[in-house]
């Protein structure tokens, strides 16, 4: 990843950050203003309840006092009100009144008179009151500021009280005062009712002091709103403290805002997963994208290198192949017909040998321009490898047509082409077969489309032929023959005939070049112009030339017993000299059958020497070190220069029976005979007669001192047995 993508990926993600840490503080403010408004809600309903405790009580305090006032305007207007009339009075008074337990009169000395009480020991009560230093304060103040009283509070163990003091009459009229005795508790509670009805708790503070609480524990932190009540402008006020029942704070300090705040958190969290993998999927897409476009890049590379050759840029073997299948396919459907050439160029492998594989490349790169010339745009042109083509022709063709098309492509072809100082003439071969009547699968259309070919090599090449039964005849044969070669090997059915060879000035055998042949049974013998091509194609000659050397130097190791001074010629073949075995396995050969390395000379054509040339000078010094001799074999057929003669180290020259078949008759062979001894002379080089089958071919090879021969004349290729007898007479004569 480039360090751009990286920053900007860093900042993208910042930002997923900072867009979730929104959408929570958001949903913080909200939440917060929620708890805001709902704490001011309850304050306001606080204040409210607050104010009508208040209320409640001053309206039930104020009651209590007017009654107890009325009750003293009618002690005064009575002039005493009577006792019993009093009690009863009081009775009621104290039934009425919860939370008012008792009421007694105090006379002007501060003395008990009379009362009435919902207990039993008030008398005792009342006298332990009177001494009370506080009490006895108040009712000293009580005929000096004729108005009510009210008493700090007394802690009993049956709870909190307070006492309250009316006086009766003021001035002269002034006749002592009326206490009750109230239990906090229960006279509040009669006042406020259920705490659970109202919803809300109500706690009164005097002096730091929990004097009533009609609920749960107030903690600090609660919500609560407070009014004070003085009753009395002696005393400290009392403080209500008012405050919600757990239901009316669930009510109204509803959990909502932690539900938002919640709520905020997740959807930040979604929020920011949902970027954060936005952001991912967004990178990796864009990261597969160009993976993908890559990926495609490589793909269409690959499938163009798979269906191409890189060489011409025509479509290759695989793609033809693929090609034709499906033609073939569609035209069993539909009828639909086509013809396939192939085409190989007559001795490429030379220029290839000769002027190098660049100059053979060049050569083969040009030729796609010329393809185009013969055949339409709707043909397909492919390279099988090699200087081998395919081509397609789509439609109908008779055979006059596609006559006319070859004959055509064959003429272009003839044309030079310049290659650098190089001018090459290519001439080639055609095979050509008909869809459907050749084949109805594409490997049987090109292989009889090859057998064609082959038969247009045979006929001399620069030329075409149609696959016909007669093709289809001798490509069955090659089938056959070859794997009856492969028996043939496996059963030892080859075997070695000798061809003397002769000292010219004497006549004299010198030696013997050994020859292949196949009896495949007793009665037939053939010979390797039959199947020696096809050996090679399949390698075959590699084993079962090994296989006839190591025979042949065991039988002619009996030979050297006659004379000692003969020669073993073996015919050596391109494939076997290329094999990197090669040497070694020669010195093997040598030694597992002690043949003498001196009496050994292998033949090589020219063309077998130039295929390689730096494989060839490795292997002919080796040989020379060995002590091997080297013979050129068809010596002047060759596509060479004789130049390279120089740059061999060879012994022996053998010219080609070619040049001495007419040289009797053809002045022109003649003068290529006389200098191709005359270059043996100046080389120092061994000059053999190939095929010299009459005495005046012999004569005239001895008058320009050619030094040997070899031919029917003095002898055909023989079996050993054979040649061994012709030794022996020829030794004992
Ligand atoms: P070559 O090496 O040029 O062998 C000489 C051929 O000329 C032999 O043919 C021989 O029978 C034939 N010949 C000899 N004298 C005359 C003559 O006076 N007139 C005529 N018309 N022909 C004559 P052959 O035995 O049929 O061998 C053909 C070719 O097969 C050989 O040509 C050689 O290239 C190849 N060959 C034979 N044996 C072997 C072998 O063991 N290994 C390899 N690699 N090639 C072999
Ligand atoms: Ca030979
Ligand atoms: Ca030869």
């Amino acid at each position: 990843m480039s360090y751009q993508s990286k920053h900007i990926k860093k900042e993208t993600k910042v930002g997923a950050y900072l867009m979730s840490l929104a959408v929570l503080l958001c949903s913080i403010v909200i939440a917060y203003y929620v708890r805001n408004s709902q704490e001011k809600a309850l304050a306001t309903i606080l204040d409210g309840q607050a104010k009508r405790t208040e209320l409640k009580l001053i309206q039930s305090t104020e009651q209590l006092i007017g009654e107890l006032n009325a009750m003293s305007k009618r002690w005064v207007n009575n002039n005493r009100t009577k006792e019993p009339i009093w009690r009863a009075d009081a009775k009621d008074f104290v039934a009425r009144l919860t939370g008012v337990t008792s009421l007694w009169w105090v006379n002007t000395e501060r003395q008990f008179q009379w009362g009435e009480s919902l207990e039993s020991n008030h008398i005792e009560k009342i006298n332990e009151l009177l001494k009370d230093v506080e009490i006895k304060e108040i009712l000293a103040t009580i005929p000096r500021n004729y108005r009510p009283e009210f008493s700090r509070t007394f802690d009993y163990p049956d709870g909190k009280w307070l006492y309250i003091f009316v006086p009766i009459g003021s001035g002269l009229n002034f006749d002592g005062s009326f206490v009750i005795e109230v239990n906090i508790k229960s006279f509040i509670n009669e006042r406020l009712g259920d705490p659970m009805a109202s919803g809300f708790y109500t706690q009164a503070v005097a002096k730091e002091e929990v004097v009533y609480s009609n609920g749960e524990h107030l903690e600090k932190s609660s919500y609560f709103a407070s009014v004070t009540l003085n009753l009395d402008s002696d005393q400290d006020g009392w403080e209500f403290r008012v405050y919600p029942v757990p239901e009316t704070s669930q009510i109204i300090l509803s959990p909502l805002p932690y539900f938002i705040v919640g709520a905020g958190f997740m959807i930040s969290l979604l929020f920011l997963v949902a970027l954060l993998s936005r952001l991912k999927a967004r990178n990796q897409s864009m990261e597969l994208g160009k993976q993908i476009s890559e990926t495609e890049k490589v793909q269409f590379e690959l499938e163009y290198l798979a269906n191409h050759d890189t060489l011409t840029h025509l479509p290759n073997r695989h793609y033809i192949s693929r090609f034709i299948e499906q033609k073939v396919k569609q035209g069993l459907l539909s009828n639909q017909k086509f013809t396939l050439l192939f085409i190989d160029l007559d001795h490429f492998k030379d220029i290839n040998d000769t002027l190098g594989h660049s100059v053979g490349d060049e050569t083969l790169k040009k030729l796609p321009v010329l393809f185009n010339r013969v055949f339409r745009h709707d043909d397909v042109i492919a390279r099988m490898g090699g200087d081998e083509f395919v081509v397609y022709l789509p439609g109908e063709m008779d055979m006059s047509q596609v006559e006319k098309l070859v004959k055509r492509f064959l003429r272009y072809l003839e044309y030079p082409i310049d290659i650098g100082e190089h001018q090459i003439r290519l001439t080639g071969s055609v095979g050509v077969a008909f869809f459907p009547e050749h084949g109805t699968n594409v490997v049987e259309l090109l292989s009889h489309a090859d057998a064609a070919l082959y038969r247009a090599k045979d006929d001399g090449r620069n030329t075409y032929a149609i696959y016909d039964s007669e093709i289809e005849q001798k490509a069955k044969d090659r089938v056959e023959l070859i794997s009856r070669l492969h028996t043939a090997n496996d059963r030892d059915e080859f075997e070695v005939f000798f061809q003397p060879r002769h000292e010219l000035d004497n006549q004299k055998i010198i030696g013997a070049e050994a020859l292949l042949r196949w009896r495949p049974n007793e009665a037939t013998l053939i010979k390797p112009e039959k199947f020696i091509e096809l050996l090679e194609e399949t390698a075959l000659i590699i084993p079962v030339t090994w296989k006839m050397f190591e025979k042949s130097c065991l039988q002619f190791k009996q030979l050297l017993e006659i004379n000692h001074e003969l020669s073993l010629s073996f015919n050596i073949s391109a494939k076997q000299l290329e094999h990197p075995d090669f040497i070694k396995k020669l010195r093997v050969l040598l030694s597992k059958t002690n043949f003498p390395a001196t009496q050994l000379e292998l033949e090589l054509t020219e063309q077998t020497l130039i295929q390689n040339v730096d494989n060839s000078r490795y292997i002919l010094k080796n040989l020379k070190k060995m002590g091997i001799s080297v013979a050129i074999d068809d010596f002047g057929t060759g596509y060479s220069s004789l130049s390279y003669l120089k740059n061999f180290p060879v012994d022996v020259l053998k010219i080609d029976q070619s040049f001495i078949r007419d040289i009797e008759i053809d002045s022109d062979d003649l003068e290529l005979v006389k200098t191709m001894i005359a270059m043996g002379k100046n080389l120092n080089i061994t000059t053999v007669a190939e095929g010299v089958e009459n005495i005046q071919q012999l004569n005239l090879l001895k008058e320009e001192k050619c030094q040997q021969a070899q031919g029917y004349y003095f002898n055909k290729p023989m079996p050993f047995e054979q040649f061994k007898k012709l030794l022996s007479d020829a030794e004992g004569s």
